[in-house]
């Protein structure tokens, strides 16, 4: 593999930065009625760690993650910064979001006979203070802790803006629910992550971080990536298998893999337009998880995968016929939701599209 110096690597972020910088340039402001809604929320069925249940999702809109406002213009895939406000949100407005998106749902909550996975996502750090502040994570802490069939919690951060201090405060205020948190590290190859994902992290700094959540008994889920721009087919699954065998080494508790989308002034989406990149196939995804998984390893760990535009040009897809690609969907949601591998396709003749001869040809000689 050839090696990028330090001025390549400078060049790249100095190219992302631009682009992020164009694509944010276009954006609108958020007036302040807009601002105290979340992006968005909803609940639908989801795996639990040991049962089918439900998902209450709340994506909050907060001023942006540091990463991709910063000098590094953020990693290649991401354009999540359109939708945040790039200036402060006050405390108040997060507050106001969260309480809105909870009183929609707290009925479905509170009488529903299924536990539910709470969700809380804010396309950055949750313990970023330029994001959140404490109180806004207090005032989150105290409205979920009352809510009795909310099980289980789930918030995501880079690693840097995570301390002891913020898992002490989450234990504390959290203490008859199972946490988890989401870490991006998307590859275990340094390589791959720093220079092409562009995302400023080393893997042991992720262990650090891993080694402190489990000290706190808290748990990790790591997303993974896959398809980063500058591989193909093949070696993208090379790389998510790698990945996903090592974090089962390292028991990490939860493997969200997630196929590479088209999100709007990334760095993919620029290769994309040039017919450098193509999201990966269903194909590949499924032939990931059989090789990288046996379904012991399913009984300490949860594999999940919900891919953003699935069956879109822009999303993971075979080829665009609605019956291929929505039979993927089904069989995928059908493995996440029982963690079961023999949901997921067997042999040859499990695979009736003609577009796998195009598949092979592709990953094998591309
Ligand atoms: S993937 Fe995460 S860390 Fe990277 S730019 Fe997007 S929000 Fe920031
Ligand atoms: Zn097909």
């Amino acid at each position: 593999m050839k090696v990028l110096n330090e001025n390549h690597q400078n060049l790249l972020a100095d190219f992302v930065c631009s682009l992020r910088k164009k694509a944010i340039g276009k954006k609108r402001e958020f007036t302040n009625e807009q601002l105290e809604k979340p992006v968005s929320f909803w609940t639908k069925t989801d795996r639990l760690i040991d049962e089918i249940g439900k998902e209450f999702t709340v994506i909050l809109r907060t001023k942006g993650c540091s990463w991709a406002l910063g000098n590094s213009g953020g990693c290649t895939m991401c354009g999540y910064i359109q939708d945040a406000n790039i200036k402060a949100v006050p405390s108040q407005f997060i507050i106001k979001q969260f309480d809105y998106a909870l009183e929609q749902k707290v009925n479905e909550l509170n009488n529903q006979k299924h536990n539910y996975i709470l969700k809380i996502f804010n396309s950055g750090s949750f313990f970023d203070e330029t994001e959140l502040d404490s109180g806004a994570r207090k005032h989150i802490y105290q409205r979920i802790s009352e809510i009795k069939n909310i099980k289980e919690f789930v918030i995501e951060s880079r690693v840097e803006y995570l301390s002891s201090d913020h898992l002490t405060e989450l234990k504390h205020n959290l203490k008859n629910k199972y946490i988890e948190i989401g870490i991006g590290l998307e590859t275990v190859n340094d390589y791959i992550r720093n220079n092409y994902i562009n995302k400023g992290l080393m893997y042991k700094n992720f262990l650090e971080t891993v080694n402190l959540c489990k000290s706190y008994d808290i748990g990790v889920k790591v997303y993974l990536l896959l398809k980063p721009p500058f591989l193909n087919e093949q070696s993208a699954i090379d790389d998510c298998i790698d990945s996903i065998k090592s974090l089962i080494d390292l028991k990490v508790n939860t493997i969200s893999i997630n196929p590479l989308n088209i999100q709007r002034g990334s760095l993919a989406e620029y290769l994309w337009y040039q017919n450098r990149y193509r999201p990966p196939w269903f194909y590949s995804l499924f032939k990931c998880i059989k090789k990288a998984v046996n379904q012991d390893d399913l009984k300490k760990i949860r594999i999940v995968s919900a891919p953003s535009g699935a069956g879109t040009k822009r999303g993971i897809h075979n080829c665009l016929k609605r019956e291929c690609n929505s039979k993927m969907i089904r069989m995928l949601n059908d493995f996440v939701l029982n963690q079961e591998l023999n949901r997921l396709p067997q042999k040859e003749k499990d695979y009736d599209c003609d577009c796998k001869i195009k598949y092979y040809l592709e990953k094998d000689y591309f």
